[in-house]
């Protein structure tokens, strides 16, 4: 017998939530926990482009069979082109390898398993605050997590200095987490001037950038968002960059994302993707094909392409037009308190300073689900829902 020896793990602190979410009775409750997108009705619909590429792969598609460790090779094309752009001198110089993964979790598994079993690197570091699940990811991999310093509680704004002050700390080949855009939980990015220190702090004391890109285009753009990352690439000989496709393609439940290596020469990055490919191997073998293959048909068909982005461009434009509301619906409901600071902030996260009390008075007199750390998901907010949740919100400060 050997199970009965098993403890009961904790909930997991956002997927945890949802299950509370479904088990409470009230009408009027609201879920502003796990980061999903919805729209003005309160839905997670299939975007237009993804239904048509899948009708493309219905008509078309004639195997099954299985894919190569590395999943579909131009998805994985299509991947670095949006990553880098059309030109960039990782790609020129064929630096960049690229598999598909299960997702962007599945990416940083994938990349942490990589780095232990095949590098002297052992420590990562993560922003404080930073995603849920990033710790668990690494420790399980067989990293140590490490914090730097980056939320500035007191003005709702990035410590910059904290954050070099703690990477001034980090010791050559030390792994450094950094997310690309839409910094989970606060929302605060940093400007292209602090990637350009970020970058040169990187190279000075040969830290390598690990970038969590689970947000391309719900900032400022797809373009845009990836400024700092092609700036990173260009200072640094290697960094790896995990990047997930569940939100801006809305392909959530199809386990899509990709795990990119960036070598000094092309030559090592030939080498390191025959490990990144073994890892792979050992894990699940090799990756499910229908996200893939619905993000490349998208993505290499110029109409479908435009298509995708103005849909993207939909969910962004919402998104924000939610923070401006949700400032406005504060104040409408009597906050005094300021909360312009919301408006600012990028992605579907807003960090609102709200403390755990608060936060457990929200969850249980009114029935609002957010993160323990005060995160809420303007992206589930709607027209409808706001007044709900501001009245809360005032009503628990
Ligand atoms: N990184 C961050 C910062 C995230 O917020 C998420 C999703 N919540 C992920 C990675 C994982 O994405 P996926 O669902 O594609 O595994």
């Amino acid at each position: 017998m050997i199970f009965s020896q098993v403890v009961p793990a904790p909930a997991d602190p956002i997927l945890g939530l949802t299950d509370a979410f479904k088990a409470d009775p009230r009408t009027d409750k609201v879920n502003l926990g796990v980061g999903i997108y919805k729209d003005e009705a309160g839905q997670t619909p299939v975007l237009k482009s993804v239904k048509q590429a899948e009708a493309i792969l219905l008509a078309e598609e004639n195997t099954k069979n299985y894919l190569g460790i590395e999943g579909v090779t131009l998805y994985n094309k299509v991947v670095q082109e949006l990553l880098f752009g059309a030109t960039h001198t990782v790609t020129n110089q064929e630096r960049a390898v690229t598999a598909q993964a299960p997702g962007g979790t599945g990416a940083l598994r994938v990349a942490a398993e990589f780095v232990v079993r095949n590098t002297p690197s052992r420590v990562i570091w993560v922003s404080n605050p930073t995603w849920a699940n990033h710790q668990n990811i690494f420790e399980t991999a067989g990293l140590t997590t490490k914090e730097y310093g980056y939320y500035d509680a007191a003005n709702h704004d990035i410590d910059f200095d904290a954050m070099l002050r703690s990477l001034e700390a980090a010791n050559q080949g030390d792994l450094v987490l950094l997310h690309g855009c839409c910094h989970n939980p606060t929302g605060i990015d940093l400007t292209l001037e602090q990637w350009q220190k970020v970058g040169e702090l990187c190279a000075a004391k040969g830290l390598v950038p690990l970038f969590d890109f689970a947000y391309q285009g719900f900032g400022r753009g797809i373009e845009e968002d990836a400024e700092g990352l092609r700036l990173v690439a260009s200072m640094v000989p290697e960094l790896i960059i995990a990047n997930s496709f569940s939100k801006n393609f809305g392909l959530y439940n199809e386990r899509i994302g990709a795990v990119t290596l960036v070598a000094a020469t092309a030559e090592e990055a030939k080498v390191a993707f025959s490990q990144v490919k073994r890892t792979i191997r050992a894990n699940y073998s090799n990756p499910p094909a229908h996200g893939a293959l619905i993000v490349s048909t998208i993505l290499s068909r110029p109409e479908l392409k435009a298509a995708w982005e103005q849909e993207l461009a939909e969910m962004r434009e919402r998104i924000a037009e939610m923070r401006t509301l949700f400032v406005e619906s504060l104040a409408a409901a009597g906050v005094t308190q300021d909360f312009s600071f919301i408006s600012r902030q990028m992605g579907m996260f807003s960090f609102s300073g709200l403390n755990k009390a608060q936060v457990e008075a929200l969850r249980a007199e009114h029935g609002v689900y957010i993160v323990g750390s005060g995160r809420i998901s303007v992206a589930g907010m709607t027209k409808t829902n706001m007044p709900v949740i501001c009245s809360a919100i005032a009503a628990v400060l």
